[in-house]
């Protein structure tokens, strides 16, 4: 009856497409809980795919997410959203975002470890499915677990990517552009390093239409600066916990940046955004195998090159200092 009324209305033309030729901007997102649910949401406002697929353990909570946006669809371009917790139906996605986790904890080697248990249920699976993909970590503490991400996955390190520090960087902007009066668009800063509270503010690289910050005030961001502008640091590594308590997880910040990275994979635009990578043999010392935030330039094949940023000495030795705390941290979850 169904396919009478489809067959009157319309005349096929078309041969039926095979699965493959239809995911050129396939995305699959991994932990569908407040995270991940906000990166699908902004993948999809902002048509930055056409076909995603969600999954969860939780089958019900992934089904309910998928019907609430699949009830929008008319607003979006006609996505094709799908929910499962079979990998199968992630076949051939182009990106995979995982965001699978538990919740948190004080304790980050019991964080890791859990989330590294996570992690081996998870990868080996997206890799089976996808093995042409890039995976993004989404998952906290997101460098060691990029690291956890592209040991299980094997794949090579242009291809495993950790969102990083890109939500420090965003916070730190948007300070400063408040405290100077200017638009966010209009200054160049980044944080790197590690994520949280550990990361570096790259105070000799702040600048607004190309003047440099330090060159006005050669104190900026140090202990000797009468206008106390370290204090925006404080402001970013306390943020993450402000809105936890404010309202128990953020998520839109992280959702957006997470967008633009994957726009920016899928368009091939050659952005720059600080993102946790592989950056042994970059040029500032580090030759430990970890995954650490530096600005790089992403493309269709994920990380195309890592900037090389004229760091100062204070800062060179904070990089190389997070990079050998995680590097002994690595060495207990016994993954070589
Ligand atoms: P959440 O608890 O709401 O969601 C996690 C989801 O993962 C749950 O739905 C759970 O069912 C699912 N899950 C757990 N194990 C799974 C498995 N084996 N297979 C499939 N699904 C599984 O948590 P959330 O608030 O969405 O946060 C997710 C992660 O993102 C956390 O690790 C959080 O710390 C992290 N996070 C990172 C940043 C960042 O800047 N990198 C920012 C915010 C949150």
């Amino acid at each position: 009856m169904f396919t009478t009324t489809v067959k009157a209305l319309m005349t096929h033309v078309s041969p039926t497409l095979d699965i493959s030729a239809k995911c050129r901007n396939k995305i699959t997102v991994i932990g569908a809980g407040t995270v991940g649910t906000a990166i699908a949401f902004c993948l999809l406002a902002q048509k930055v795919t056409d076909e995603l697929v969600l999954i969860d353990q939780n089958e019900e909570l992934a089904r309910g997410e998928m019907l609430d946006m699949q009830h929008a669809t008319m607003y979006l371009d006609s996505p094709n959203i799908t929910s499962s917790t079979n990998y199968e139906d992630s076949k051939n996605s182009r990106i995979c975002i995982i965001t699978a986790g538990t919740g948190p904890e004080r304790n980050k080697i019991a964080l890791v470890t859990r989330n590294t248990e996570i992690f081996k249920a998870v990868i080996p699976q997206v890799v089976t499915y996808s093995p042409n993909s890039i995976l993004l970590i989404v998952t906290n503490p997101v460098d060691i677990l990029t690291y956890v991400a592209w040991k299980l996955s094997d794949f090579p390190p242009h291809r495993v990517i950790g969102s990083g520090t890109i939500l420090e960087s965003a916070r730190f902007r948007y300070l400063l552009a408040q405290k100077l009066g200017v638009s966010t668009s209009s200054l160049h800063a980044f944080v790197i390093g590690e994520q949280g509270g550990n990361s570096i503010p790259v105070w000799s690289g702040v600048s607004v239409s190309g003047v440099r910050l330090r060159d006005i005030n050669r104190d900026l961001g140090t202990e000797h600066d009468p206008e106390d502008w370290t204090d925006i640091h404080r402001q970013v590594v306390e943020s993450e916990s402000e809105i936890e308590r404010l309202k128990s997880c953020g998520s839109w910040g992280i959702a957006l940046s997470v967008a633009r990275v994957v726009k920016a994979i899928l368009c091939d635009t050659k952005e720059c955004f600080p993102i946790s990578t592989h950056i042994k043999g970059c040029r500032h010392g580090v030759d430990k195998d970890v995954f650490l935030s530096l600005p790089c330039v992403l493309g269709c094949q994920g990380v195309c090159y890592i900037v090389r940023q004229n760091l100062n000495n204070k800062e060179k030795e904070l990089l190389q200092q997070c990079a050998n705390e995680m590097n002994e941290l690595q060495k207990k979850l016994m993954l070589e």
